[in-house]
């Protein structure tokens, strides 16, 4: 059995939360800017290192489709915290460890579930 996360806890889960946020939306600012960039670049650029930049290109939509995912993650934690229900297992209802969310403040399920 859990206890409950302590105001002190949910603060500073909130804090993580926040600033990963602001990471996350920086990191998806600067991606969508670079991978503009190769797309102009690649006229320019001989037909090998066309290749890297195709390739360079999807591994940032892949970061970015990442970023985008854990953005979503991260919103849903917030939105969770508003109502009071963050922290809790979404499949068995029990408290997740706060260890588990301070090393991973979007995390869904209590690591019985998860695992
Ligand atoms: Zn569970």
């Amino acid at each position: 059995m859990q206890d409950e996360l302590t105001p002190e806890q949910l603060a500073e889960l909130k804090t993580k939360l926040l600033v990963l946020k602001q990471d996350l939306q920086n990191d998806l600012a600067d991606s969508s800017h670079s991978t503009d960039t190769v797309e102009l670049d690649q006229q320019s650029v001989g037909r090998l290192s066309r290749m890297d930049a195709m390739q360079m290109q999807q591994m940032a939509l892949e970061t970015q489709r990442r970023n985008q995912q854990q953005l979503i993650e991260v919103e849903r934690a917030l939105i969770q915290m508003e109502k009071g229900d963050y922290g809790y297992c979404s499949q068995c209802g029990d408290l997740i460890n706060p260890k588990r969310l301070a090393f991973n403040p979007t995390a869904r399920m209590c690591i019985e579930c998860a695992s």
